[in-house]
């Protein structure tokens, strides 16, 4: 799990800023639960985004970021047989975009509120086809906490969070090789039994991983020693999620309000299947 806060760097290494050991068999929201204290006490006030991997992508994981004002930045997960885990409905669609009340369209952030009373979005139609296309809407998340995020996946900030984590799954493995960390190998399995000698690896690591960082960025006296600026561009991802939703015809409306004004289907219409590039 990385947290992510514009004052602490490390979402430009992918370097952990906690690292706390656990046995595989614990359940991820226990482990969950704790990171998050250790960290927030680490950065001395509340993350603005987290990013994770599957493992975390549960709803109570979702609920308890949004109701502190926390982005969750995680992948989806499937529920069940279902392909995706929500399909477009009337209040959003598959990526987690409310859908405009008046005319079924798509819409853009407003803001987001976490307590009042409860965690809630306001956002306003990007088509402007009906009168009240052209005031706010607003939705409570929990209506859906795995979809209704308090920073949408279209936003850029998102996808450069969302880039970042194949980062933090590289360092996964680079703490393997280089301090045997979490070793997944009975080779490079500590011969001691018990979580606390690796605890105890996990944190001369972070010690040696920090130094590693500071001569990296120039932080050791010397400023010659920083060679590459670290930052992770969020373009990419962005293009490619806007052209998904055009080719998903996202961009236009749907639902019940749009089949009363004529404007558009029930559901989006099925994309034609891609051709086989082989
Ligand atoms: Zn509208």
């Amino acid at each position: 799990v990385g947290f992510y806060n514009q004052k602490a760097i490390d979402h430009y290494t992918g370097a952990p800023i906690a690292v706390k050991v656990d046995s595989a068999s614990e359940a991820e929201w226990n482990i969950y639960e704790d990171l998050f204290i250790t960290a927030t006490n680490n950065l001395g006030e509340m993350p603005r985004a987290i990013v994770g991997d599957r493992g975390f992508s549960i709803p109570k994981v979702f609920k308890r970021n949004t109701e502190q004002g926390v982005a969750s930045v995680f992948p989806y997960r499937k529920v069940g047989t279902r392909k995706r885990p929500d399909e477009d409905n009337e209040i959003h669609d598959r990526h987690g975009i409310p859908r405009c009340k008046h005319c079924g369209g798509p819409t853009r952030f407003v803001r987001f509120s976490k307590a009042n009373p409860k965690p809630r979005l306001w956002y306003r139609c990007t088509l402007g086809t009906t009168g009240g296309c052209k005031k706010d809407q607003t939705v409570y998340c929990e209506r859906n906490w795995k979809m209704l995020l308090p920073l949408w996946r279209t936003d850029d900030v998102y996808m450069a969070l969302r880039n970042a984590h194949q980062r933090y799954e590289r360092v996964h493995h680079h703490w393997r090789t280089r301090y045997r960390v979490g070793a997944d190998d009975n080779a490079l399995r500590p011969k001691r039994r018990g979580a606390a000698c690796q605890q105890l690896r996990a944190n001369a690591a972070l010690v040696v991983e920090w130094l590693r960082i500071m001569a990296r960025q120039g932080w050791l006296g010397s400023a010659r020693r920083r060679d590459c600026e670290h930052t992770i561009a969020p373009a990419g991802r962005a293009y490619n999620l806007a052209t998904t939703r055009r080719v998903l015809q996202l961009d236009q409306p749907y639902g019940q309000a749009a089949v009363t004004l004529g404007l558009g289907p029930e559901r989006p219409p099925a994309p034609l299947p891609q051709p086989d590039t082989g």
